[in-house]
């Protein structure tokens, strides 16, 4: 990372410092879904976070991102250095990880880009998980939707059911577990002892960095095929629907359409402009091979650049969220080295 970074600086005159000040301004500058605004309000506002540096903007917006090594960063990390000592936890690796959740007064995490809570705790069923729901239960769940409790009220309704959780889990036969204390068991055992590589938590630990020391890594709200829980929310969010709609931009139906045209024939469809980087959904791909595109996955080269300017004279090709950091550099991009570079910068942009 600092290396391109500092390539990235040395090539365009920028120094540290303004590289920083640019990622903070990005960060803090990228549209918020009215419920993460609401979020930022409640937490600055609690007095559990009593004493936590933050300054608003013109705007009056809470600036909710400080760089780490920053001197507010330097100011955050003492605050949370006092927290520990005062919560009993030994600093030292993993230590703000512990006491961002101990001091979070609900557990819940608001997600910056599409405003879903999820939950802080190891709830949520990763993709190891999520297949041995798809061959046990054969159903297809999508990461994020439904934290683990959620789904075993869905879906487990008998003894049968609750062996093959015991499965998935990969927990011994031997256990005596019944449809009565199978969700206690789950929370006593994956939950509260940190999942043992099946369940994750709904955001990643980021102190000092996120105010309440949390970052969703955009997990929720990045999956092309969200299709359940994107209309979901549609339902979710009533007057905030076109918000909500607009967090992945994009000719959607055409896309779908073109992509599974490529899928008939074998050949896997990978975006120019990358979705995972804040590009829209749209109907223009590179066809690759599945090996091709899982090497260059999140990468763009020059010439992905210069069709992306192109297409920008008659359509939108980058989402919301991401349109500040990608109108300040796409113009400084002239060789495929720079354009890896703008495409790990927008990678670590759009982790909200
Ligand atoms: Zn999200």
């Amino acid at each position: 990372m600092l290396n391109f970074l500092l390539g990235f600086m040395n090539k365009h005159k920028l120094n540290k410092r303004e590289m920083k000040e640019l990622i903070e301004i990005a960060d803090n500058k990228r549209s918020w879904h009215p419920n993460f605004s609401k979020y930022t309000e409640f937490i600055v506002n609690h007095p559990n976070y009593k004493g936590l540096y933050f300054e608003r903007g013109e705007d009056k917006r809470v600036k909710w991102v400080v760089t780490g090594k920053s001197d507010k960063g330097q100011e955050r990390r003492k605050w949370w250095d006092k927290e520990c000592k005062k919560h009993g936890i030994q600093l030292g690796a993993g230590c703000y990880a512990k006491i961002a959740l101990v001091i979070h007064p609900t557990k819940i995490h608001t997600c910056q880009i599409c405003g879903k809570e999820l939950s802080l705790e190891y709830a949520y069923p990763n993709k190891r998980a999520i297949a041995g729901f798809k061959k046990e239960f054969g159903i297809s769940l999508s990461p994020f939707s439904k934290d683990i409790f959620q789904i075993i009220d869905e879906f487990v309704k008998s003894s049968d059911d609750v062996e093959k959780i015991k499965r998935i889990f990969k927990i011994k036969s031997s256990e005596k577990i019944t449809l009565e204390n199978l969700k206690d068991y789950l929370r006593k055992n994956f939950v509260e002892g940190f999942a043992k590589g099946f369940l994750s938590p709904g955001a990643m630990s980021n102190s000092p960095d996120r105010y309440d020391g949390f970052h969703s890594d955009g997990n929720c709200c990045r999956h092309e095929s969200d299709k359940g829980r994107h209309k979901a929310n549609l339902q979710r969010y009533g007057q905030d629907r076109r918000v909500y709609e607009n967090w992945a931009d994009g000719d959607w139906k055409m896309a779908d359409r073109l992509m599974s045209i490529f899928r008939k024939h074998g050949i896997s469809a990978d975006h120019i402009g990358p979705i995972s980087l804040g590009f829209c959904h749209r109907p223009k791909f590179h066809p690759l091979t599945k090996d091709e595109n899982s090497a260059k996955n999140n990468r763009m080269s020059l010439n992905d650049i210069l069709v992306l300017l192109e297409d920008e004279k008659t359509e939108q090709v980058v989402s919301w969220h991401s349109k500040f950091i990608w109108d300040k550099l796409k113009g400084n991009v002239d060789t495929d080295i720079n354009a890896v570079k703008l495409s790990s910068i927008m990678r670590w942009i759009i982790r909200g």
